[in-house]
């Protein structure tokens, strides 16, 4: 403030002394005058550079200017950096905020209050089949044109979520897209949407077990019931009596087989994955399912089939003995059950260049068509249904073993020409695998 008033009295003064020079008072006021004029503009002048740089805002480069007007130049300056400071921390905090909704499994679109996209993340885009940055400002009913989802909007029946058809990756491959939108702020629209053609298709899985087990049970169910209906109002010769007992044992153990196979599928699920440290030689894993298989075929083929050993080369490999057992006996239990009597099987170890090893059970069987290949691991599944029923099938066999397999890292593979037999064969991997001394395979 004293350098404002300084700086008039100084061009006061200087007005003054000039109309002094010309010797008349009535001069000295009027230079007095023209000081105070001179300053006025001035300080107008430098105001307006102030104000014009102000309406810029440029901290960087401010106006060279003095006085009072340098001081509010400075202290400006200084607010604008600050300003800008906080601006930018908000910039960076909403560009956090912003990927981290954009890299999201779920997809998030803000809608305006007229339903016009405001932003959407990527995951939405492709959920919902539009561009997120080109079709920013378009309305969502225009890109999204189902009528579900239109009615939908129309009705703001937003309590509930929406599910709709996507329109997936790639052509003929739609998806089930479930979508709910949020009102909030002034007519604005928050809208998340889901991918839950997983979700849906574990459900239908889910659905198809429990109608399918239900199936399985019920058949052996009736045919008991029958039966103990019979007895109960008929009067029985012993004879008949015994053959009626005999195919109700029949049809128990079948639902015991099924329960059985359904409690290993349930322990696979659950169980942790079998560790490394329990080594077995691979022949005497071998003599086991052959004996087995042996049995079998002696049980239900006459004349019985030739079953051999092949391959027999010494080897170790780690897993759980219970699991490999299972998988290797089901292998060669429907090699007998599905190969014709006096038919032949041979079934061995084989060590493969990479340190796996593979076991693997070729038939003289009846073989199965291509088109079945792809789906006979999947529960329930059958290609001869009245075979697998007249030898005691579940339908769960080849489920457990690609479970198995998994479990142990390996793979699964089936080779079959119809007419010619088939080749079931289950590979582990070299970490599971240790070559010993070759040695006789006992049968
Ligand atoms: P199942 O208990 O019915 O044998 P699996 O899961 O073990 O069930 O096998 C599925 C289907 O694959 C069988 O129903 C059968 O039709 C077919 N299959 C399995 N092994 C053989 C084989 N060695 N030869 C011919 N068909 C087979």
């Amino acid at each position: 403030m004293t350098q404002r008033a300084f700086e008039l009295m100084l061009l006061v003064t200087l007005g003054s002394v000039w109309g002094w020079v010309f010797d008349d008072s009535a001069w000295t006021l009027a230079g007095a005058l023209l000081g105070a004029l001179v300053w006025v503009v001035w300080d107008v002048l430098r105001a307006r550079r102030v104000l014009d740089w102000l309406d810029i805002g440029d901290a960087k480069h401010p106006p060279a200017t003095s006085g009072v007007w340098a001081q509010l130049v400075d202290r400006n300056r200084k607010l604008i950096k600050k300003l800008e400071k906080k601006v930018h921390a908000s910039e960076h905090r909403l560009e956090d905020f912003l990927s981290a909704i954009q890299s999201s499994p779920n997809g998030v679109v803000l809608l305006d209050s007229h339903g016009r996209i405001e932003w959407s993340n990527l995951t939405a885009a492709n959920q919902l089949g539009f561009d997120p940055h080109r079709d920013i400002g378009q309305y969502i009913r225009n890109l999204v044109r189902q009528p579900e989802f239109s009615h939908y909007l129309k009705y703001k029946d937003f309590d509930h979520e929406l599910q709709i058809v996507g329109p997936g990756a790639r052509a003929g491959q739609s998806t089930q897209i479930s979508v709910q939108i949020h009102p909030y702020g002034k007519k604005r629209k928050l809208m998340l949407t889901r991918d839950v053609t997983t979700v849906q298709l574990a459900e239908t899985m889910r659905r198809d077990f429990v109608a399918n087990v239900s199936h399985e049970i019920r058949t052996p169910l009736t045919v008991l019931s029958g039966f103990v209906e019979t007895m109960q109002t008929v009067p029985l010769e012993d004879n008949d009596r015994q053959r009626y007992l005999g195919l109700m044992s029949d049809q128990a153990q079948r639902m015991q087989m099924l329960v059985s196979d359904l409690l290993t599928l349930s322990r696979l699920e659950g169980s942790p994955v079998p560790g490394q440290g329990d080594w077995m030689p691979m022949n005497e894993l071998m003599s086991h399912v052959l004996q087995e298989a042996k049995g079998l075929s002696q049980a239900i083929a006459q004349p019985v089939h030739t079953i051999e050993a092949v391959g027999a080369e010494g080897g170790q490999v780690s897993g759980s003995k219970s699991e490999l057992l299972s998988a290797m006996s089901n292998l060669l239990s429907n090699a007998v059950r599905y190969t014709p009597p006096g038919g032949r099987i041979e079934a061995g170890w084989r060590l493969n260049a990479n340190g796996s090893a593979t076991f693997y059970v070729s038939d003289s069987g009846p073989g199965i068509a291509a088109e079945h290949l792809p789906r006979l691991t999947e529960r329930f599944y059958r290609v001869d249904r009245s075979r697998s029923r007249e030898t005691g099938g579940t339908g769960l066999g080849l489920a457990i073993v690609k479970h198995v397999v998994q479990r142990h890292g390996g793979g699964f593979d089936v080779q079959s020409v119809v007419g010619h037999g088939s080749t079931f064969s289950l590979t582990l991997p070299t970490l599971r695998v240790r070559q010993r001394e070759a040695s006789a395979l006992r049968e």
